[in-house]
């Protein structure tokens, strides 16, 4: 037996649906309130946005919800993605747990985004639509969403935060390698942009900021459609494979998990791997703890307030309750680019406040040392925004050895680091810090959240 075991499920036990925790939620999601009315908002009100078949999906409360088989097409490339057993690191550690790591990084753009990418842009294409906006952190999602764009032959223009546009000139070549069109943000080309530049010529960005040029564009135009990569219920809904495919998987190793850990940043590969389980346990299966681990420098279930909120900088988007940081609020410029939002789905949000999930947050030197641990016992360069599961699991793996106990742990390797190495750079030579919060900043950007009398 080799030290490391992957299990392999074939491509016919490939999810045929998407599960969706709606129908399965102790009490049901607050409203999505409509920031001019104040009342809850209606599918026609998000059609300027999105397709109607995303609409849809975002208020379903049935189960299960098909995959269409083009999509399955285009997943079966790299799908089901690898479950891993972490031997090596086990043995580093010395820790009586067993470590599982489901590995989305084999996807084309590296990352879980695709799983929802490729679907947005099908529907979207399926009703005429002729170009998406989008936004994108660190990248990853405008590559997903331009490497869909490719296969859907739908244009694709790319909002990027302007500090990861100057730290990740790769990941804007990969966007241009499928077709896509990157631009940094803010930028002069949508009133929200300049409205930022006029006060701060030299902002670096957020992906509040970035959102709201996406999101003017798409509302402006009638042949063009807005796509986000994570925080909606549909986004959730479409990451949901891969808690379903490591169920299976985890079968064939005979093994359930005690604890399910992903990073967190709108919540979708965190969501993806544990609402499955969270599912099962919600019908009166096995109980899991399951773990959302965020950065320190954007702590947004941790410290942020669980409010109503704008998702986005200039206040385009309609109201979420959820945890927030307040949609002013400017995280610093982690290397983590992809954890650097105010928000956090409301799914999420939710489930933390029925103590369904527990958050914790993570120093950024930390999890790179986790990230090279991680990397010198199997291999897997994790993506900076990654590191932080791989510190959850590691910590549970040492609480595991210290109690002597053996609990199974599962965690989602979102994504590789290859265009991330500036930061493991930085990390070597000494110059990657842990950068805090503005706590003064994030009073006023708290002070400044909408006033809502709906509960
Ligand atoms: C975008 C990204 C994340 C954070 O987004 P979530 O919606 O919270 O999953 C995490 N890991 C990787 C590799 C990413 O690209």
């Amino acid at each position: 037996m080799s030290d490391t075991i992957k299990y392999i499920l074939d491509e016919d036990r490939m999810p045929k649906n998407w599960y969706n925790i709606a129908a399965d939620l102790p009490e049901p999601l607050a409203p999505v309130i409509h920031p001019g009315t104040g009342q809850p908002i209606g599918p026609e009100d998000l059609a300027p946005l999105f397709p109607m078949a995303l609409i849809m999906q975002e208020v379903s409360a049935e189960r299960e919800i098909e995959i269409p088989e083009p999509v399955r097409d285009v997943y079966r490339q790299w799908r089901p993605s690898p479950l891993m057993r972490a031997r090596r690191l086990e043995k580093a550690l010395d820790t009586p747990a067993r470590i599982f790591y489901k590995y989305e990084g084999v996807s084309p753009a590296g990352s879980h985004k695709p799983n929802t990418a490729i679907a947005q842009a099908f529907y979207n294409k399926e009703e005429g639509v002729r170009r998406l906006t989008t936004e994108t952190g660190a990248g990853q999602w405008g590559s997903s969403i331009s490497f869909a764009g490719a296969l859907f032959d739908l244009e694709v223009d790319v909002y990027m935060v302007k500090v990861s546009y100057q730290q990740k000139p790769y990941r804007r070549a990969l966007m241009e390698t499928y077709g896509a069109r990157c631009v940094a943000s803010p930028s002069e080309e949508t009133n929200s942009g300049r409205a930022i530049l006029e006060q701060d010529p030299d902002s670096t960005g957020s992906l509040g900021i970035a959102i709201s040029e996406a999101v003017e564009i798409a509302a402006t135009n009638d042949d063009t459609k807005y796509s986000l990569g994570s925080v909606l219920n549909h986004v959730l809904t479409h990451q949901t494979i891969i808690g379903q495919e490591a169920i299976m998987q985890l079968e064939m190793a005979d093994d359930y998990p005690d604890i399910v850990i992903g990073c967190a940043g709108g919540g979708s590969n965190f969501s993806g791997l544990a609402f499955p389980f969270l599912g099962e346990q919600f019908r009166g299966g096995k109980a899991v703890r399951a773990i959302a681990v965020e950065p320190s420098a954007c702590p947004t279930l941790t410290q942020g307030r669980y409010a109503y909120d704008f998702g986005d900088t200039g206040h385009l988007t309609p109201l979420v309750k959820m945890h927030t940081l307040g949609s002013a609020f400017v995280p610093p410029g982690i290397h983590a680019g992809g954890l650097r939002y105010h928000g956090m789905a409301p799914l999420v949000s939710h489930l933390v406040e029925l103590d369904a999930i527990e958050a914790r947050a993570y120093d950024q030197t930390e999890c790179f040392k986790a990230a090279v641990d991680f990397a010198r016992a199997e291999g897997v360069v994790p993506a900076p925004e990654s590191s932080h599961a791989v510190r959850g699991a590691i910590a549970e793996a040492l609480a595991c050895k210290e109690e002597g106990q053996s609990r199974s742990i599962l965690f989602n390797l979102s994504g590789h680091g290859h265009f991330d190495m500036q930061a493991y750079t930085d990390y070597f030579s000494g110059q990657l810090e842990d950068v805090q919060y503005d706590k003064d900043k994030l009073n006023a950007a708290l002070a400044e959240l909408p006033e809502i009398a709906a509960e």
